[in-house]
């Protein structure tokens, strides 16, 4: 029985393990590594998730769900197609098709795994990742920032020194910064800094937006489903420009077409606000582990956004050379999963090393001004970037005469004011009546390992103590309650795999094939019909083979690569 790690991310999610001395990301039938994070739910009634689910979700929305780790922890409801469901339980398919997937890839049953979240993921967020594991049948003891995975694949084995590394982690919808001073078998977590509302899809929103303006049409006046088809074609083109030097954006709005052209200069200019937003987040990260960014040996890149070569750019301009790191970006995170499954396994080759991580935030609790009727001021137990676990304690008291209750309100965040904080829970504690001042009580904050918040108080007097794990009330369910929602999920009807398979690729080759034109087109036509065929022969060996390679060959078509490769891909595929 294996350990697996999981990068459930907002836009993709991928699965790694630690096999024969290195890491392995799972791939599923069709070869893919990565699973977009969508779910859907098909005319009959099937769930379907990845790749297929995406392509649903182009043509029927409504029956479809995406970027829900947005709303992990929270009440949000999604209905589809008439079906309620809950952000955890979403991940769960996610998870769950994860777990299928390794399991068929690994030939062996998993029933632990590691998943990583955003550093700045409260309690509520994290307990919410726990359940949906839970419901995905995988036990998940461990979990660990999305920052701290990319640093452990940072590490070389082979490295000499110290080094510094800078990994910028650019995903769909968040940026992460962290800095990694990696020594020996040490791997030192010193700052994390990250914007949670900056990442990809501000870009696609910038261009459609450019776009719009260019060609004279109002944004707001376009129907929702034309926003979106837009915004996907943004995305589209915006991803071209890593293959290409322009890329053109063409989009029909009524019966008229319109095209901006689109290159890295335009990026940098629509972009603007966006890349000033980068650098404060480089900013605070760098100079939280006191260091300068002449000090940094390295920048590793991470996410799917950090392909974008304006991006490249940026940063190259930024630290004045070339310091970038990073092949294949979107799977980085994944690969430091899988090195963190070998260590909790104790595999040899990753057995001593040692990872600290750092309190990505600061908490804490507010108290009463100086004065009466002053406005209520922050108390920082614990500073963001504190070591991991840590634990601090404060004695407190009434502000009131013969008040019989202080109520600790507890926030994470780093301004003055509580207010402008979050604020993650409370705690109250009854105390013995007397004077304002007289009444004591020591209040503990310890935030464990897996970034778990918990807050005790107890009265120095009578010894009574409360305590609380920072999470709202409702999502705290029996396990009775979790068992009924297992089980409801287990009843839903699921496509087998080749089937999910076969309309992922059906699906996508005839989006493309309506697309595109000319030799792109007819490439499209000739994979449609080598699938099909392959489909007529009942071979599974056979269906398998051509999905792989047809799959292959659409994703190429989808970012416009040369046309060349499929000369050959049809050339072989001939032979056979
Ligand atoms: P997340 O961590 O949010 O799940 P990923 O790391 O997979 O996301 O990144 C997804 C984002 O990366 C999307 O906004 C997507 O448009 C962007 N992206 C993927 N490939 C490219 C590319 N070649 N060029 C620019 N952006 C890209
Ligand atoms: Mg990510």
């Amino acid at each position: 029985m294996a350990v697996i790690g999981i990068d459930l991310g907002t836009t993709n999610s991928l699965g790694a393990v630690w096999k024969e001395g290195e890491v392995c990301l799972i791939a599923d039938g069709l070869g893919n590594r990565m699973v977009p994070s969508v779910v859907a739910i098909d005319e009959e009634g099937n769930i379907l998730t990845g790749q297929a689910a995406r392509e649903e979700e182009l043509l029927h929305p409504e029956r479809c769900a995406s970027n829900f780790k947005r709303y992990m922890g929270t009440e949000k409801v999604y209905s589809l197609a008439g079906r309620k469901f809950t952000p955890e339980e979403l991940s769960a398919l996610i998870l769950r098709r994860i777990r299928k997937d390794a399991e068929e890839y690994l030939g062996e049953e998993i029933t632990e795994a590691v998943i990583s979240v955003p550093a700045y993921f409260n309690n509520d967020q994290r307990y919410a990742t726990k359940l949906a594991a839970e419901l995905a049948g995988i036990y998940c003891e461990r979990i660990i920032n999305e920052p701290s995975a990319a640093a452990l694949a940072a590490r070389k084995a082979d490295m000499e020194g110290e080094q510094l590394f800078l990994v910028f982690d650019f995903g769909g919808g968040t940026l992460d910064v962290s800095i990694v001073d990696c020594f020996e078998d040490i791997v030192e977590i010193t700052a994390i800094a990250g914007d949670n509302h900056l990442g990809g899809t501000d870009f696609d929103q910038a261009i459609a937006r450019a776009f719009c303006e260019e060609n004279g049409v109002d944004w707001n006046c376009l129907e929702k489903s034309r926003q979106q088809a837009l915004l996907f074609e943004s995305r589209r083109c915006k991803e071209q420009l890593s293959a290409r030097n322009e890329a053109m954006l063409e989009f029909c709005i009524g019966t008229d077409s319109y095209a901006m052209e689109l290159t890295t200069n335009k990026i940098f200019q629509i972009g603007q606000r966006l890349f000033q937003r980068m650098k404060n987040v480089i900013s605070r990260a760098v100079r939280d582990s006191g260091l300068g960014l002449e000090d940094i040996t390295n920048v590793l890149l991470a996410g799917g956004s950090s392909r974008l070569p304006a991006v490249q750019m940026f940063l190259s301009r930024l630290f004045e050379r070339d310091v970038m790191i990073g092949e294949e970006p979107d799977l980085l995170i994944a690969r430091g999963l899988g090195v963190y499954t070998g260590i909790k396994e104790r595999r040899e080759e990753v057995k001593d090393l040692m990872m600290t991580d750092v309190c990505p935030f600061s908490l804490g609790t507010s108290t009463a001004g100086n004065a009466p009727g002053d406005p209520e001021k922050m108390c920082m137990m614990i500073e963001r970037n504190s070591v991991l676990p840590c634990r601090a304690e404060m004695i407190f008291t009434t502000s009131g005469d013969y008040q019989d209750r202080i109520l600790f309100k507890i926030y994470q965040g780093e301004n003055y004011n509580p207010d402008a904080n979050l604020k993650i829970g409370e705690l109250g504690i009854p105390v013995v009546k007397a004077p304002k001042g007289k009444a004591r009580v020591q209040v503990a904050f310890t935030y464990n390992i897996n970034g778990i918040l918990e807050v005790s108080a107890v009265d120095c007097y009578t010894k009574a103590s409360v305590k609380t794990t920072v999470v709202s009330g409702y999502k705290q369910l029996s396990t009775q309650q979790i068992a009924a929602i297992k089980g409801q999920m287990e009843g839903m009807k699921y496509l087998p795999r080749e089937q999910e398979e076969r309309k992922a690729i059906l699906a996508m080759g005839e989006r493309l094939y309506a697309e595109t034109v000319g030799d792109a087109r007819r490439y499209v036509e000739q994979a449609l019909g080598y699938y099909q065929h392959a489909w007529s022969t009942s071979s599974p060996i056979q269906i398998r083979k051509a999905g792989k390679r047809v799959m292959q060959m659409l994703l190429n078509v989808e970012v416009e690569q040369n046309y060349s490769v499929f000369e050959e891909f049809f050339d072989d595929s001939r032979e056979e």
